[in-house]
């Protein structure tokens, strides 16, 4: 469910017309709905009532600080991958000890600030990690919480770029090494054995794989547990899939069900790390019309937004549903949506059947709120796009569009030149 509908002929966000918010903003432009992204949130976290638990959600789906606000507010905490993401979450007013950090390359002084701010737990992803976090908590006068991040081998089964429970992928630590390094982990003085975690993919649309890591992880504790390594947080991660085109995802219910029949204790709190599944289709992106150019072969409709506002089409070849902001009885035709950038991948539909539509009509490019802003760039000397909170019938930039000026922030040209 999202507040993206229909009324008469016109898109509305809530109880604002899509429109509305062009003619203020510009385009292109982001626009979440405060209503659907509280929902999703509550959709996943509520689904586990009864059971001790943190929802934490992934930050790198959408950074935004008043998003971040938003889930702190819902009780949330956060999953974060760089000191960068901790910033953020400290300034959106979200408690350190609701923050779990993971990543296959966290950086010295990334440890260091997530040390000091006393975050509840690491998921460390290789050997060298636990003894240089290890390293550092001693030097700091601090003990570090660390689950291992343990990888499952379980196949996702979604796009490869995008999967990161087997064996294969860099992630964690293949689980048949993981009792030798919490063994070892446990037998040095400045960590804390707190957690098993394990984040095996992202858009997943069975509960299957979920299903298969969660026993294997309980193979894992079982075994630590009679080594005397106790653990207190069992970390699903992220990964539950939306529909963006007929994709049928369990509902966070029938997640949570699955889980729930799978729970061997209810004394381990659970950590779930969605990101997609909240963020998804709480937003969108939308973008005007700049050139209809029919050619030979078929048409393009070219738009002001591009691969650097959303990167998902160039990257995974991903599909986005296209909406017109206004619909009209025009006939439908096959066409290309593309961006003005100077790349083939710069496109967010191609032989798509759609609404002919003309120069200066708004288009919305659906689902786009999870991996959409966080992965912009500025290519081409582009200004990021703003992006927009609806909330009822009102609605709040929450980033400003950048300026040509932000585009050189930073660069100086050295005396020689
Ligand atoms: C990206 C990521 C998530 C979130 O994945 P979604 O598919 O967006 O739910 C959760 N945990 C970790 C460790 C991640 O890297």
């Amino acid at each position: 469910m999202h507040h993206f509908h229909y009324i008469e002929k016109e898109l509305y966000c809530e109880e604002v017309p899509v429109s509305d918010v062009a003619l203020e903003v510009g385009t292109p432009f982001y626009l979440y709905s405060h209503a659907t992204l509280r929902q999703h949130f509550r959709a996943v976290d509520h689904a586990f009532d009864g059971l001790k638990h943190l929802t934490c959600f992934s930050v790198k789906a959408n950074s935004n600080i008043a998003i971040l606000r938003l889930f702190a507010l819902e009780g949330g905490g956060m999953d974060i991958v760089s000191g960068g993401e901790l910033y953020r979450s400290l300034k959106a007013g979200v408690a350190p000890n609701k923050i779990v950090y993971s990543g296959v390359g966290k950086q010295t002084e990334d440890l260091e600030y997530a040390l000091r701010s006393d975050i509840l737990m690491f998921n460390v992803e290789s050997p060298l990690e636990i003894l240089k976090l290890n390293e550092i908590s001693g030097r700091l006068s601090r003990k570090a919480r660390i689950a291992i991040r343990v990888n499952p081998d379980v196949d996702p089964k979604t796009h490869p770029y995008i999967s990161t429970g087997l064996r294969e992928n860099k992630f964690g630590i293949d689980i048949n090494d993981a009792l030798e390094q919490y063994t070892l982990a446990a037998s040095l003085e400045n960590l804390e054995i707190s957690g098993v975690s394990c984040h095996i993919g992202s858009q997943l649309t069975q509960v299957s794989p979920f299903v298969d890591a969660l026993g294997k992880l309980y193979g894992l504790i079982g075994e630590l547990e009679s080594k005397g390594i106790k653990i207190n947080y069992l970390d699903l991660g992220g990964g539950l899939g939306i529909t963006y085109d007929t994709e049928e995802p369990p509902h966070p219910r029938e997640y949570a069900a699955a889980i729930k029949a799978e729970l061997q204790t209810e004394d381990l709190t659970l950590i779930l790390e969605p990101g997609r599944v909240i963020m998804g289709n709480g937003g969108i992106l939308v973008t005007k019309v700049l050139y209809t150019k029919p050619t030979r072969e078929k048409t393009f409709f070219v738009v002001d937004a591009a691969m650097n506002d959303l990167m998902r089409p160039a990257l995974y070849d991903s599909y986005h549903m296209i909406q017109p902001v206004k619909t009209s009885d025009r006939e439908k035709i096959k066409a290309d949506v593309v961006g003005p950038i100077c790349e083939s991948s710069d496109f967010f539909a191609k032989g798509r059947e759609m609404e002919s539509c003309r120069q200066g009509e708004l288009l919305a490019i659906m689902s786009a709120g999870a991996y959409g802003f966080s992965m912009a760039s500025n290519y081409n000397s582009r200004p990021r796009a703003c992006e927009v909170m609806v909330k009822g019938d009102r609605f709040y930039t929450i980033r400003e569009r950048e300026t040509f000026e932000d585009l050189i922030k930073g660069e100086t040209i050295p005396d020689f030149l």
